[in-house]
Order: C-alpha cells, then structure tokens, then sequence
C-alpha cells in the first residue's frame, strides 16, 4: 500500500485573496457605487482593506461561523465582504433586495445574521423591517461619513468609519475547507426560500472549472465585467474566479440594467468577457440600437439563468461581433452545471445547425455529473430527443437545504433540479421547461421555452410566456401571453401564423393574449405559477384547437 506524499492543504478562499495579492496585486478594480461613479483601486489596496474589515468584524463580535448578511449591489465594498467574512471564517449571507418584505424578514432571520451590512440604496427598506430582526445585533451602512443618512436603524455604523480605526495586520484563522464560506437562498417561487450553504472546498473547486477555456476562460489578459448580481449565486463565482486569475474586474454597482452605463464601462475600461442574464443584453441592445453606439472590446459574454433567445446571439455576434455563450445552472449547484461551445468541427455546419447547438445550455463542466431520468427515477438514453428530469451530483452541488429537514436528493443521491432537458450523444444539454411548467397535451409533451423563443423571435414581440391551460379534450394546451413592442400592433392569428412551419402543428399555441405586463420573480424569472393561477379558468375561443 503506496500513500501519497502530497500535501494535505485545505482549499479555502484565503488563499485565492493572498494569492492575488502577491501574484496580481497591481491589477485594478473599478466599480460603479452610489457615492462614487468611478472608483478605482489596485487589487493590493483592496486586499488591504479586507485585513482591515477582518479587524472590524472582531470588534464588531461576530465569531467563527457567525453569519453576516449583505444587501448589496456588485461594487468593491461587496467584494471586500466577501472575502473579509470568507477569510474570518464567517459566513457571507448575499440577501437579494429585490425579494418582497416577508421574504427578506423570513431569509435574514432563518440565516440567523448577526450584523446586516447595506447599500445606502436599502436603508428605508431595512429601517421598515428592523423590528421584526431581533437577532440582527446592527447595521452598517455602506458608505463614507459624507453620505452616511441620518437613519433610524439600530446601532447604525458607517462602513468606512469602521474600517479607518482598525489596523492592516490580521492573522486570519485556519479552518477546514469544508467550512462554510458564503449562504443563498433561492427565490422561492413555491414555499419558503431555501438556504445554500457552500463550502470553501466547493466555492475554490467551482471556481477552478469555471476559469477553464471552454468555460469563463478566465485570464490575466481578460477585462471581467460580472453584471450578474453578487446577491446571485456568488455573482456565478466571477468574484473568485478573477482574483484567482488576475484580470481587471470591473463592477458596475446598482447600474446593472442600465445600458448607457454598461455601454460605457464596456468602452472606457476595455470589458472584454461579460456575465448576465438575457434581459441585461436586452436592454443594451436598445440602447446600442438606439444611439447608434457600439462595444469594439467587448468579446464574449456568459448567458444564463433563462434561456437565451436566438435573437439575442445573433445581434450580438452579427451587429457587435460578440460571442454569446450559453450557459446553465442553479444556486443549489454554485451555480455552474453546463456551459456551450462548439466542438471542432461544429464550425462547419450550416447556419441552422450552428443555431440549434447554441440555444441548447451546453455540456456538463468537469465536475458535474449529469443525467436525466424518467419518473420512476430510470436513466434516459442521451439521444436529442428523449426528455427527462435532470439530476445532478458534484463537489458543488448541494446535497440538502440549511435547516431543513426536506432531501434534495433523490434515493441514488442525485439532486433533483426541477428542470426537464434532453441531452445529445454530443453531450449538450437543451432545457426545455421547469418540471412543473412542462405542457401535456394529449400524451406529448410541449416545451413552452421552445415556443416562448420563437415568439421572442417575431420582430414586434417584446417578450413572451407560454402556459398549459386545462382543456376538455387536450388535458392541457399552451396559451401564449405576449407583450408587444412599443407602437406595434397585431391580430392573434398573424402571431400564432409565425409558428408555422417552424414546429409541429400540434405544439403551437391554441391561442394568444396579448398583455401590458407579465410577472416575474425577485431574480428576473417568468413567475408562471402566478400566470396559470390568473388562466386557471381561460375559455379557449374553439373547443376543437385548429392547431391541436
Ligand atoms: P436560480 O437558482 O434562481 O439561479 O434558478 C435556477 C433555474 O433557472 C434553473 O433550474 C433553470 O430552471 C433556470 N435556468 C438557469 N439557466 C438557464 C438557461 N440557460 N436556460 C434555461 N433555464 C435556465
């Protein structure tokens, strides 16, 4: 019996935050913040200043694996908390603002933090909620004295005054990896939000496959620009992966949907490689559309967290010469699971071949075991056809939820994603609904992203949802809902009529509404739960579906 003579290091964040710093420590930071437009510093200056939060999180009393909550946007006091509470041994709770009041009492008190630290932006908000977070001993505002509110907030601190009276020289503690390193909850679209704990281990393993070539290709030579928020799965671990390569990161603060300010950092820091959702892109694409402007550095993107219209990629690549990539995962797997990029050879295919390989999620990353399974739990094969619930395992994915006594996993250990897919013997993954959203039509089932990507597609159509709707001979049919662009106009039938041709007859919607407004999550997600409890009771115009 030979054993191995390697050494036994953990793998905690505190060394990806003392790596940097010897190894990248002149490589800036730029961040977008509510008190400044444009800061600036150098990743040595940052780290600094971690030392010095470390310091102030003692004085403060939080202690070993005490939880520390932020409701912030992605700016470089963020990323200082990140790796001050990593480092201390705390747990970095991200609280996404944009969840309704309940849920935010609900997360921070189920999270148990002991200090809130908040964007001047939430300081009404919190000043509401404060009484019903007993065990919040304070609040710390993140700011300078000149911007520091008056506020009615328990013990209120002010972030850069706590900073300035403590000292740069910490000896950080040791820890096993396996120690928890930051919390989320997912939104929570049916029942209580549910809390992810990662480890040191699982964040460092995640963030080694996400910096990969086919995956962030991270680098020193990239500009990083994480619009995905910090408040989201570890901005999809951009956070780490950065430092840990040592690009410049460039952060644009509560500007995240805004397209001038994205345009502009793009142009004036040089982003290279960008993350987002599809709506970010979106909205840039109108304002580049609109002024004319264009993004010449810009040379990926990472798109995830919704299905990505094909329209999106083409304008991209076509007008602005970006690749968008698509990518998939959830915060229960940190979030990285698959990501696309061709495979030699791919670039020979015709156009339409090409297209449908990039609206699929991608394949598996190393790491993530991937399968999909029919429902009494038996592997499908990887066919591009057969579709199935996907279940995932891997050194970060989460095998259960903080306090809770409900199994993520299924009896063979495989967490149960919620997600139906088809995989092709490629191995690329196409989603092709939320397990609960899945349309059965008499026997079939119908994707309704499949049908919402090609409403997106039709020039007037702003964006789209599709729902099962009971129906007395169909068990269910899709009902499309659809926004219309700004000052267009047209009939149901000419909408329904683009589907022609482009998909089976029997999956295209029976009928269509058009409507001001559609409802979404705290994270930016079609809420259909909400959409089919508003058309539980739609009466389709024919009984007899022309299209079914
Ligand atoms: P969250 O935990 O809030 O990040 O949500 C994760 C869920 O978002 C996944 O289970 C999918 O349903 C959805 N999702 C994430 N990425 C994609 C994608 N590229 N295409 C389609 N759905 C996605």
């Amino acid at each position: 019996m030979i054993n191995s003579t390697m050494m036994n290091v953990p793998l905690v964040l505190t060394s990806v935050m003392n790596f940097a710093e010897k190894v990248y420590g002149s490589s800036e930071i730029v961040s977008v913040t509510a008190d400044n437009p444009r800061h600036r510093y150098t990743y040595r200056e940052a780290f600094k200043r971690v030392r010095q939060l470390g310091n102030a999180l003692r004085t403060l009393g939080a202690e070993l694996g005490d939880s520390i909550g932020t409701m912030a946007w992605n700016d470089y006091r963020h990323l200082e908390l990140y790796y001050a509470t990593a480092a201390s041994g705390l747990v970095c709770h991200t609280v996404n603002p944009r969840l309704f009041e309940e849920q935010l009492e609900y997360i921070i008190n189920h999270g148990e933090d002991k200090w809130l630290f908040l964007d001047l932006a939430f300081v009404g908000l919190v000043e509401k909620l404060q009484d019903k977070l007993p065990n919040v001993k304070g609040f710390v505002v993140l700011t300078d004295e000149a911007h520091m509110p008056e506020t009615t907030l328990r013990n209120a601190q002010c972030y850069e005054t706590l900073l300035a009276a403590e000292s740069d020289q910490i000896e950080w503690p040791e820890f096993d990896e396996n120690h928890p390193a930051s919390m989320c909850y997912t939104s929570g679209t049916t029942g209580d939000p549910k809390g992810v704990v990662y480890s040191h281990r699982s964040t460092l393993l995640h963030a080694y496959a996400s910096a990969l070539p086919d995956t962030f290709g991270a680098s020193v030579r990239e500009v990083v620009m994480p619009i995905v928020p910090m408040f989201h799965v570890n901005g999809w671990g951009l956070v780490y992966v950065v430092p840990m390569t040592g690009g410049k990161l460039v952060l644009p603060g509560p500007k995240m949907g805004d397209g001038e300010t994205i345009c502009d950092l793009i142009n004036t820091e040089k982003v290279t490689v960008s993350a987002a959702v599809p709506t970010v892109w979106l909205a840039l694409i109108n304002y580049l559309e609109t002024t004319g402007k264009t993004i010449d550095s810009l040379q990926r993107v990472t798109v995830g967290g919704a299905a990505c219209p094909l329209k999106i990629m083409k304008i991209m690549k076509e007008k602005y010469d970006v690749d968008v990539r698509h990518a998939w995962g959830m915060t229960e797997t940190s979030p990285l699971g698959t990501y696309n990029t061709f495979k030699p050879g791919m670039e020979d295919l015709t156009e339409q071949e090409q297209d449908a390989i990039r609206l699929k999620q991608g394949r598996p990353i190393f790491g993530i075991d991937i399968r999909i399974t029919d429902e009494n739990n038996n592997e499908l094969p990887w066919d591009g056809k057969t579709s199935g619930a996907v279940k995932v395992r891997g050194p970060w994915v989460t095998g259960s939820y903080y306090k809770n006594d409900k199994q993520a996993v299924d009896e063979k250990g495989w967490f149960e994603t919620g997600d139906v897919a088809c995989i092709d013997p490629e191995g690329y993954m196409l989603i092709t609904d939320r397990t609960k959203d899945v349309i059965k039509s008499g026997g079939e089932w119908i994707s309704s992203i499949e049908l919402e990507n090609l409403a997106v597609d039709h020039p007037k159509v702003a964006e789209a949802a599709v729902i099962g709707v009971p129906h007395p001979r169909w068990t269910e049919r899709p009902l499309l809902l659809a926004i219309l662009k700004d000052g267009e106009s047209m009939t149901k039938q000419e909408m329904l009529q683009w589907y022609e041709g482009k998909i089976a007859k029997w999956s295209i919607p029976s009928d269509c509404e058009f409507v001001e407004s559609l409802p979404h999550t705290a994270t930016g997600k079609l809420s259909k739960k909400d959409l089919r409890e508003q058309y539980k009771d739609y009466e389709w115009s024919d009984s007899e579906p022309a299209s079914a």
